[in-house]
């Protein structure tokens, strides 16, 4: 027997509209790619949402055609958002800092017939135009005054130009909740970048899943400020998830650095910030310097790669901002697991809550996850034993666009998320590597980053990776690859001695190398890949 509810189609254009009728006086705040602050209300953006989906209609986009864009976080990308698959087409979000052969494989492959940039962009665009046929002009949000006197493309429009001559009167059509809204493509560390379509189901589902009180915990109360990139898995997102509670949203445009991100911070007065561990980084090193404080900041999302315990204690001791790990993938939406206290750990000790921060938590409600071991036999939940991490849900992919490498799932419903993890009693998922990262010593696994997370917690080190180096006997032995703080001084003894106690004897690194700078990907990840190639030929000295 069937339920007899409504069949609502869950529809991003409903999540705009939501925001427009029951928070309209909101403020969406943003540091202008033209310079200044640029500040208007979600009435507003569902209005130039509206204008821009008649503009678009115009231009001949029809249900299904994808529609890239390669933008900062600002207000005018937010638009594209809602106006691009509101009307039934795709927003693809480009990840400029992809190499450039990156880039016009994936605008060919995706076909996209326009492509939205930034100001910033434009040089990029010129170099890649050549190169992308399917491309019928590329679109420049800006105004136009802003708009470049000399450039090289052949079919440009000005972004104002086109929506400042449309009605603001539009109806969002009722699409299948199943249509695709938006396309984002993996990195690809190795081999050609896939495409992950989401769909209005997925997006609003995980919008809903990703406001809950043991995830991001949103509310209308809350200035809430993605650092995190709309090219990298929409922002984790947040351009839905704010507005689906009615949050006023702050974006930050290109200013990335810690001064920058700061100001803007205390002058809107964001409660919730997300990024990656480089970028708060910097924010920390900022504020040390300064000595500035946080004054309405009081969580931080952290994800996309494993948080430094250091930076947890860190903003929890020094100022008084909670860290929320979280872990997720282009190809799970992005988010799959947070990490947050039950109320069993309220009264433990700060060391042993940190401990439990420090994973990268437990499943979102809505995702299924467990690991298992190379014959795909599930593995205990012991937080000991480590294996392939197996997810499913209804924002995890089912296939890649255009079914590139054929289905990726295991058993025909669990996505091998390519990453190594344990799974305490209590459900906390811990990763302990990429799989592919893994040091293999005498037929047994290193958990690079557990290495990782000890090196940096060394008061002299600023970033530190491990990784496996070619050993006669060991088959492969850690080499710690480490940046030291300007101005302070540690040997490689010194480093190697500060793992004494704090993991088994034989995880002990054979070696140390001091480097400038480590190299990562466009996303702000370690490119490991990259370190193995420039060590290959490395000569441990216990080798
Ligand atoms: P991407 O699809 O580019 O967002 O990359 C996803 C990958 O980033 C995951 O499979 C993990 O390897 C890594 N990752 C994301 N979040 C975390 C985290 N909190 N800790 C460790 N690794 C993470």
């Amino acid at each position: 027997m069937l339920g007899q509810m409504m069949g609502t189609q869950l529809l991003v254009s409903s999540i705009i509209r939501h925001a427009d009728r029951y928070h309209g006086d909101v403020e969406i705040v943003s540091r202008a790619v033209e310079g200044g602050i640029h500040r208007y209300t979600y009435c507003d953006a569902h209005r130039r949402a509206k204008q821009l989906a008649n503009a678009l209609t115009k231009l001949g986009v029809k249900p299904s055609d994808r529609v890239g864009t390669m933008a900062w976080n600002g207000y005018r990308h937010l638009e594209i958002y809602y106006a691009v698959s509101g009307m039934g087409a795709i927003c693809h979000t480009i990840n400029p800092r992809l190499f450039p052969e990156q880039l016009s494989y994936i605008i060919n492959h995706a076909e996209d017939s326009y492509v939205m940039i930034d100001l910033t962009f434009v040089p990029l665009a010129e170099q890649l135009a050549p190169h992308c046929k399917s491309v019928k002009a590329w679109i420049i949000m800006t105004d136009r005054a802003h708009m470049p006197v000399a450039t090289t493309l052949d079919h440009v429009l000005c972004y104002e130009d086109l929506i400042g001559r449309e009605s603001d009167i539009y109806y969002w059509p009722q699409l299948d909740e199943n249509t695709a809204s938006s396309l984002c493509y993996t990195s690809g560390t190795t081999g050609n970048p896939k495409g992950v379509l989401y769909s209005h189901r997925s997006t609003v589902l995980h919008s809903y899943a990703s406001v809950m009180p043991d995830c991001f915990a949103l509310s209308a109360q809350d200035v809430v400020m993605p650092v995190v990139p709309m090219f990298h898995v929409n922002a984790w997102g947040i351009p839905y998830s704010a507005l689906a509670v009615g949050a006023k949203l702050v974006l930050p445009g290109g200013g990335m650095d810690g001064a920058s991100l700061h100001e803007l911070m205390e002058s809107e007065g964001v409660t919730f910030a997300a990024g990656v561990p480089t970028i708060w980084l910097g924010l920390l090193n900022h504020v040390k310097e300064t000595g500035a404080k946080f004054n309405t900041l009081r969580r931080t999302i952290v994800g996309g790669s494993t948080c430094p315990p250091t930076m947890i204690r860190t903003f929890m001791e020094d100022y008084k901002v909670s860290v929320i790990h979280a872990w997720g993938m282009t190809e799970t939406s992005p988010l799959g697991t947070v990490c947050t206290l039950k109320a069993k750990h309220k009264n433990l000790p700060i060391e042993e809550k940190l401990k439990i921060l420090s994973k990268q938590g437990f499943a979102v409600n809505g995702i299924t996850m467990k690991i298992v071991d190379k014959n795909g036999k599930e593995l205990p939940r012991d937080g000991k034993a480590f294996g392939d991490l197996m997810v499913m849900g209804p924002w995890v992919v089912n296939s890649y666009y255009k079914g590139e490498g054929g289905s990726p799932l295991r058993e025909g419903r669990w996505f091998p998320t390519g990453d190594v993890a344990t799974i305490d009693a209590d459900g906390y998922m811990q990763i302990t590597d990429r799989s592919k990262d893994v040091i293999k010593s005498g037929g047994e696994w290193i958990s690079s980053i557990e290495l990782e997370n000890i090196a940096m917690a060394h008061p002299a080190i600023a970033e530190a990776a491990v990784i496996g180096v070619a050993h006669p006997k060991w088959d492969e032995r850690p080499l710690v690859v480490a940046v030291k703080k300007p101005g302070l001084k540690v040997s490689r003894e010194e480093l190697l001695g500060f793992y004494e106690g704090k993991i088994a004897r034989w995880w002990t690194p054979d070696d140390v190398a001091f480097v400038e700078s480590l190299p990562h990907t466009g996303t702000g990840k370690l490119l490991k890949m990259k370190l193995r190639e420039d060590f290959a030929d490395y000569k441990l000295p216990t080798a």
